[in-house]
Order: C-alpha cells, then sequence, then structure tokens
C-alpha cells in the first residue's frame, strides 16, 4: 500500500489520519464507575494485543467451533470458520433468542458487505470473528450506542473495514505502524497484531469516528485535536461502556483529554506556544468545565471553538460532530 506519509504533524501525507496509540502503553482497566460496564465481556477480553506480559488474542471467551455443530449457510468456508467460532461461544449460547437471531443475521449481512469483498487471506476468517464479536457484545448491551452503530455502518458498507497485521516497527513515518488509520472518508484500517495494545473495538469505533467525521482531509493541529478528542471518546465510550450520570461523563472525558495530551505532544506544543490564542481560549473552555465536574462533549468543545474563533473558525468547526457513529 503505496501512502505518502509526513512526521511533521498529524496530518499525515495523503490525508491519512494515524493513530500511533498501539505503540504506548496499554490503557488501564476501565473503572467500572466511569460507565455502564459491558456484560459478558471483561475489559480484558476487548484487548487484542498482550496482558501481563504475554500475547493475547481474544475477542469473545469463545471456544473452537465444535464440528457438529457448524453453521452451512455462509458460502466462504473460511468466512463459515470465523462465523462459527462466535457462533459456538459460551456467550452465544447464553444470549437470548433475540440476540442469537440478531447476530446470525448481522453476520449474513458481513458475508456480503465491501468489508469482506476487501478481505484476503486469514481476513476472511478474522472479520467475522471480530464484526460477529462485536454484534454479540452490542446486541447484549443494547445501552451501548457507540457498539452498535459502530457495527451498523460496517454492515451497511457504509464504513469499510480493512483489517492487517503488522508488528509494531518504531518507525514513526510508517502509517501500518499504529493500531489503525483511516484512509478516506469510508475505508478504515485496523491492525489485529497481537502486539497491539488497543482494545480492538475501540480501535474500530475510533477509526469509524474519524471516517464519518470526514477526518482524512488535512485538517491544522487545532481542529485535529478536536476530532482526536472525539474519536478516542468513542473508542472508550465503546470499549469500557456508556457513561450515565453527567459526573461519570466528565470523568471519563478527563481521561480522554489526558490521553490526548500526551500521545499526541503536538497539542500540548500548539497550546504552549501561545501561538494561536483561540486555540487556547477553547482548550481553556474546556479544562474549566471538566475540572468543575460539568462533562463537555466534542460537540459543545466544537462550540467553543466557534466562541473562540467567531467568524475565522475554520469549516470543519462549522460542521456538527457526530459523537457516536450514528447515522
Ligand atoms: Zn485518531
Amino acid at each position: 500500500m503505496a501512502i505518502s506519509v509526513s512526521n511533521d504533524s498529524r496530518a499525515y501525507g495523503a490525508g491519512v489520519v494515524q493513530d500511533t496509540d498501539g505503540l504506548g502503553p496499554a490503557l488501564p482497566p476501565q473503572p467500572q464507575s466511569i460507565g455502564t460496564p459491558l456484560t459478558g465481556f471483561s475489559p480484558q477480553d476487548l484487548y487484542v494485543g498482550s496482558s501481563g506480559g504475554k500475547p493475547k488474542v481474544v475477542l469473545a471467551q469463545v471456544s473452537p467451533p465444535s464440528g457438529n455443530n457448524v453453521k452451512s449457510s455462509f458460502k466462504d468456508p473460511d468466512y463459515a470458520s470465523g462465523a462459527n467460532y462466535v457462533l459456538n461461544s459460551p456467550m452465544y449460547s447464553k444470549a437470548s433468542p433475540a440476540v442469537q437471531a440478531k447476530v446470525q443475521n448481522d453476520l449474513s449481512t458481513l458475508e456480503r458487505s465491501p468489508s469482506y469483498a476487501a478481505a484476503s487471506g486469514k481476513m476472511k476468517e478474522m472479520l467475522p470473528k471480530i464484526v460477529g464479536s462485536m454484534s454479540l457484545s452490542g446486541a447484549s448491551n443494547p445501552g451501548n450506542k457507540v457498539m452498535n452503530n459502530t457495527v451498523d455502518q460496517v454492515l451497511s458498507g457504509r464504513v469499510t473495514l480493512n483489517l492487517y497485521d503488522q508488528a509494531p516497527n518504531n518507525n514513526p513515518n510508517d502509517p501500518l505502524n499504529a493500531s489503525g488509520y483511516t484512509s478516506d472518508s469510508q475505508n478504515i484500517h485496523v491492525n489485529i497484531n497481537p502486539q497491539v495494545k488497543n482494545p480492538l473495538f475501540g480501535t474500530i469505533a475510533h477509526e469509524t469516528n474519524h471516517a464519518l467525521n470526514g477526518d482524512a482531509s488535512v485538517l491544522g493541529d487545532s481542529d485535529r485535536f478536536l476530532a482526536e478528542y472525539r474519536a478516542h471518546l468513542a473508542s472508550e465510550r465503546a470499549s469500557g461502556g456508556e457513561p450515565q450520570s453527567p459526573q461519570a461523563q466528565a470523568a471519563l472525558q478527563s481521561r480522554v483529554l489526558k490521553m490526548v495530551q500526551s500521545r499526541y505532544p503536538e497539542y500540548p506544543a500548539l497550546y504552549n506556544s501561545k501561538s494561536d490564542p483561540s486555540f487556547n481560549a477553547a482548550v481553556d473552555g474546556l479544562n474549566k468545565d471538566l475540572a468543575a465536574g460539568k462533562p463537555v462533549d466534542p460537540e459543545q468543545l466544537r462550540q467553543l471553538y466557534q466562541t473562540a474563533y467567531g467568524s475565522s473558525a475554520s469549516s470543519y468547526v462549522s460542521k456538527q460532530q457526530n459523537t457516536d457513529n450514528s447515522k
């Protein structure tokens, strides 16, 4: 894949949004108080990466296909193997008939989707394992809007999920050296390598959020900060659960803000340079509200930008944000 990359900002080369999160330390497990915890999955199950130093590739708590329970409705044997990985899982067998029917229907839809058409080799088996596990998790946790919306966007073909497998290699100019990236408004690319420490479902939600918001266009650092705050929040909501109370929302947003600041040093650098007073004013507004325990969702942050930049606000800032991956 030929992608030109420049490392002068996160506006990588040919409009590629790169997320280097996979190179950093694993996120701590989601505190239970942040949101409504996902049921049926422990936080560790959502990580495709290593755990305690040992490689851990876990999608759902599943057993290998048992042979006598193989569904035959899938055309491709590789796809059927991946789908049956989900359909033979203990979590699936414990699910309600309605959830089971939803997952089976989603797996049939997925086999006709652009994401399946784009899959080759072992990804023909990995795609139904991963998206089927997300479907099962989402259907079992209907309150998790980001998770369920993300599955819908992949199934409808609005977003094409391209899977790849590349070990992190310490090359900051390599767009594949990441947990995922978004190459245009439709295509997202997610690394399933076991050494990537990010939660897989979260990365898929994160990159879907970038695609839906048109973030693959070249943005300045100020706008990209807004984009990463929003996409990281989508990732945390999908993998850790949906916060209910305003206090829990503000706590999660504070954590996401710290994460974005530590992972993308250009944003603290821009702030500290004081070269863009409007950016500093918007960030100060964000910090002030979060410090007071008041939630600032990405749409509210966008409005802080509009106030701070006034008539010089970018066209990006004038568009409403898609925060939950809805249609
Ligand atoms: Zn991102």
